[in-house]
């Protein structure tokens, strides 16, 4: 058990008051408050800088989507609730980045937005990927933008605002879609159908990624988008070699139907400098989970599944270079930290992976792990994606071998690769990572819809108590707070540690929040 003196005072959940939070501004001591102070400040601007523009005035009348993102600089606070130090910094890095990507995506989707009188010309020039695609796809097309309306009108926005998916998972309901599908496929088919999406690009791909519900909300959103579409698919049986030949025509197939539909061609040569700087950055993200494994792991774990989320699937569409730079600067804040021996949290009194897709709608739980318990959350499974690092210089042989390297990031995408990817990613390799990481407790995040994991429940459990792991399930419902509210979350995890464990906590004060109304 290592322990520190924290600075500060005013505990983060002293904040919360039963309603919208209004008041955010934690004692971390003059330092780190005066820092927080300036991205609060640096980030406002940017935030107003857009929504001054013409066309965000007229997506924010036109998509009740976009309300939610006035609690924006919310969810920045959040993210960074209790954090201190090089950690507090890295936390920001992090964050800054999502915050900036999200508006250019908004800007990007909105000048070209046929429904508010975007530019047809713009609008051509889009390719809508849909949620589930590995943006990779479009690293050979640089006189192209790519977009996805369901990141912003739904999954980013869900993180921004707790309650913002509940009205478009009852559209979807209503249609005929049954209670327990997934609510992530369930609330982007209540978009589609609402009309809710931005009318733009000239066409679309969607993929079967990351499972079967997704497919299901794909195939009826596509009669919504009413453009010319192509569903690519991504084999399941991702260890199965024989299988990627396959995979490996579908992506050639779906690059030659974006340059018929565009005009485009594909240019090898952006493609292989892109997928460059690509595997510069799963270097960097090897060398952060190296760091993970000692002592002093340094990267609080929920900001960094959402930032390597962004960066993995490319799913917001920054530059490449803007990335370089963000990911230099957090190995240079995270080296920092270990030379000084920094602990995320006044006492570490466990190491624990995180397991099962997050609950959406309470991106900064890990935060509340270190805090109240003294859990720190060292890796989790949305981070364990494919770490290969794939043909980047323009040959003949490797012409041929990236059809084969996107294939095999399409199979090895977000989730799906863990939750759908078979027995050994999903199970046994939990027991390989707890090892790797020296974890002594998993959160087992119980995704109530998602049916392979939950599938799994009894098998993990009596591997965890043959190893002597403890694991500690936590449900909830992805986007839907009424399933399961961020207080039972939270209760589960009290429950277990005050009666299995006869631990106290860190901090009892956090032990219940008044957040169910907040953000
Ligand atoms: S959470 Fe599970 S059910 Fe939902 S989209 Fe992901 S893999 Fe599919």
């Amino acid at each position: 058990m290592r322990k520190k003196k924290r600075v500060g005072a005013v505990s983060p959940g002293n904040l919360y008051n039963g309603g919208k939070t209004r008041t955010r501004r934690e004692w971390r001591g003059a330092a780190d408050t005066l820092y927080d102070y300036s991205r609060w400040c640096v980030n406002w601007t940017r935030l107003i800088r857009f929504i001054i523009r013409p066309q965000s005035i007229k997506g924010l009348l036109r998509y009740r989507w976009m309300h939610d993102y006035i609690a924006a600089i919310d969810l920045l606070d959040r993210s960074v609730d209790g954090l201190r130090g090089n950690q507090l910094r890295i936390g920001h890095t992090e964050f800054d980045y999502i915050v900036k990507q999200i508006i250019s995506a908004l800007t990007i989707m909105f000048e070209a937005d046929q429904r508010i009188g975007g530019d047809k010309k713009k609008s051509d020039k889009i390719v809508v990927f849909d949620e589930n695609m590995m943006e990779h796809l479009s690293f050979g097309f640089p006189d192209l933008n790519r977009s996805c309306p369901q990141m912003c009108a739904v999954f980013a926005r869900s993180a921004v605002s707790q309650h913002s998916a509940h009205y478009y998972i009852d559209v979807a309901e209503q249609y005929g879609i049954t209670g327990d599908v997934c609510t992530m496929p369930k609330a982007e088919l209540g978009v589609a159908i609402e009309q809710d999406f931005p009318d733009i690009g000239n066409c679309m791909i969607h993929c079967n990624t990351t499972c079967d519900t997704s497919l299901m909300g794909n195939s009826i959103e596509d009669m919504f988008y009413g453009k010319p579409s192509f569903a690519l698919a991504a084999p399941e049986h991702i260890e199965d070699e024989l299988v990627m030949e396959y995979a490996a025509d579908e992506i050639k197939d779906a690059i030659a139907f974006i340059e018929k539909q565009t005009g485009s061609k594909w240019d090898w040569a952006a493609y292989f400098h892109n997928m460059k700087m690509f595997n510069e950055m799963t270097r960097s993200f090897l060398e952060i989970l190296d760091m993970q494994k000692t002592d002093y792991p340094q990267l609080p774990e929920n900001n960094y599944a959402l930032h390597r989320e962004v960066y993995y699937t490319r799913m917001l569409n920054g530059r490449l270079e803007d990335l370089v730079k963000v990911e230099k600067n957090i190995r240079r804040l995270m080296y920092k930290g270990y030379k000084h021996r920094d602990i995320m949290c006044s006492e570490v009194r466990h190491r624990a992976l995180v397991w099962g897709v997050q609950g959406e709608f309470y991106t900064n739980f890990p935060n509340w792990l270190i805090e109240c318990w003294g859990i720190v959350p060292i890796t989790h499974f949305m981070n364990l994606t494919s770490t290969s690092i794939y043909a980047d210089e323009d040959t003949p042989e490797n012409r041929e071998q990236a059809y084969y390297d996107l294939a095999d990031l399409h199979v090895k995408m977000l989730m799906r690769n863990r939750s759908e990817g078979g027995f050994r990613l999903g199970v046994e390799d939990v027991w390989r990572f707890c090892e790797e990481y020296r974890c002594d407790m998993i959160i087992m995040y119980e995704q109530i819809a998602c049916k392979a994991m939950t599938g799994y429940h009894g098998i993990y459990e009596e591997g965890a108590a043959e190893r002597g792991i403890k694991i500690v399930w936590v449900t909830h419902s992805l986007l839907d707070t009424r399933k399961a509210s961020r207080q039972a979350m939270r209760d589960e995890v009290n429950l277990y540690m005050r009666t299995v464990l006869n631990e106290t906590p860190l901090a009892p004060e956090l032990e219940v929040i008044d957040d169910g109304n907040a953000w």
